[in-house]
């Protein structure tokens, strides 16, 4: 590990490139949390994997730790395991778009076929919903008065009635009604069987679907890639839907059903109100599986505030010893602005290091020192040997900003001080010896 730099009470750790070693630690962590997340023992081994493989020799963001930006390559090929992007439903080119949903029993079938109506219905389309699930009255009933609510027509037919005959009779009040969408909700079965499987198969036959979407709860877990392995060969799936995501899972299941299926998450259900669906954002899925999305929007934060420019502009400063107090400042103000976001990062390892009342003070330090290099000429921010070579000056500054000489003093040294570390740092052996200051 490299070494440290102490900016009031803030600590950056320049070690230049993530290597073998600096990420054997984060990498344990991150590994726990992605099977504390449910993702399947093989999915984490092959990710860990390539990700450790990948992620040596990168670069570090100054002021970034290795565990940190770890975690921000983690998350970024994350999101590229789960599709990327927003995966948008197709819509057919001609006649009615015709979604059909299935999955196991109590996964929140009927409750997205709902959600779906009114999701579609709020883009301007038109849409009927079809009862599939024949096997309980209470469940057509549900779905007629989820229909109700959404405002969007059922159609329904007895329970002596086969699902592939509905999809047929459904199917055609829905092209004579000219409706842009018709969703066909399913009966599930508590595991998956072959009756279910011959059912859906049949359904599908009879409805040629633009969509088949397979349900998962987010609650699933490990068994998700099974589920999903299991449903796409049989019957064949362009995408899947994850519900209650509301709750606490983590939702490790979202991982598995990209990288077993191939196919895309499209929508989420987080909660039982009927407006609770979305687009699936697989950038916000990703933060969630880790676990650490405060880390992530730190290491953000941090790039941000250090631009690469930045960076190698400060570097040039310092090779040629000419860090001065407008480096100073920016470098500090860097540094303090990351210490705000460390406040709510309580919960990361490594980060309980830094405590909020340890932020307080490099934030009032950090106060201090500018209203103490606000006073100072054009010439002392550039020169700081100007100063540390006169204690009128300091005097004079000190009055000016209304702190002690002391503290004037303590400000010129710790310049010097950063000087000779980052130089240190930069392997340049000449010079760097800190100015006495003159009383
Ligand atoms: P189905 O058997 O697959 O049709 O499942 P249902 O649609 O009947 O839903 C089963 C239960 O899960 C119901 O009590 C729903 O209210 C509930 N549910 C469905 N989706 C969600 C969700 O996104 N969040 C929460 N908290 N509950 C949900
Ligand atoms: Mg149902």
């Amino acid at each position: 590990s490299g070494l440290k730099i102490n900016i009031g009470k803030c600590e950056i750790f320049p070690v230049e490139v993530l290597t073998k070693e600096n990420i054997v630690e984060p990498m344990r962590d991150i590994r726990r949390a992605l099977l504390e997340a449910d993702v399947s023992l093989p999915v984490v081994r092959r990710f860990v994997q390539s990700v450790s493989d990948e992620a040596v020799g990168t670069g570090l963001i100054r002021g970034v730790r290795p565990d940190q930006q770890l975690v921000k390559i983690v998350r970024d090929e994350l999101v590229k395991l789960m599709g990327g992007e927003v995966s948008e439903l197709v819509f057919a080119k001609s006649g009615p778009t015709i979604i059909l949903l299935a999955g196991l029993q109590g996964v929140g079938k009927t409750t997205v076929s709902a959600k779906l109506a009114l999701y579609l219905k709020k883009q301007g389309k038109s849409c009927m919903l079809i009862a599939g699930d024949v096997y309980r009255p209470a469940a057509i009933d549900q779905l007629v008065i989820l229909g109700e609510q959404v405002d969007v027509p059922v159609y329904a037919a007895g329970t002596d009635v086969k699902p592939a005959e509905i999809a047929r009779q459904g199917l055609e009040e829905a092209k004579r009604k000219n409706v842009d969408v018709v969703i066909m909700d399913t009966a599930g079965r508590l595991q998956i069987d072959k009756a279910m499987m011959d059912e859906l198969k049949e359904v599908k036959r009879v409805l040629n679907p633009t969509e088949v979407l397979l349900v998962v709860d987010a609650m699933t877990g490990q068994e998700a890639a099974a589920l999903v392995t299991t449903f796409n060969l049989e019957i064949g799936i362009t995408g899947a839907i994850m519900t209650k995501l509301d709750g606490d899972s983590r939702g490790g299941a979202a991982l598995s059903v990209k990288e077993v299926s191939g196919k895309p998450i499209k929508l989420v259900g987080r909660g039982e109100r009927m407006e609770d669906l979305e687009p699936f954002y697989p950038d916000r899925m990703a933060g969630r599986i880790l676990g650490m999305g405060d880390v992530l929007s730190f290491v953000e934060k941090a790039q941000e505030v250090m631009k690469q420019e930045d960076a190698e502009d400060l570097q040039k400063k310092i090779m040629s010893a000419k860090f001065d107090f407008n480096d100073f400042l920016k470098q500090t103000r860097a540094v303090a602005q990351m210490g705000t976001m460390s406040r709510v990062l309580g919960m990361i390892p490594g980060m309980g290091k830094v405590t909020p009342a340890q932020i307080r003070e490099a934030e009032k330090s950090l106060i201090i020192m500018e209203s103490m290099i606000e006073v100072m000429t054009p010439e002392e921010k550039e020169k700081p040997e100007l100063l540390a070579e006169s204690p009128s000056r300091r005097k004079r500054i000190a009055q000016e900003s209304g702190k002690t000489e002391q503290q004037v003093s303590q400000l010129v040294a710790q310049l010097f001080q950063m000087r000779v570390r980052m130089k240190n740092l930069m392997g340049v052996m000449q010079g760097g010896s800190i100015p006495a200051l003159s009383n």
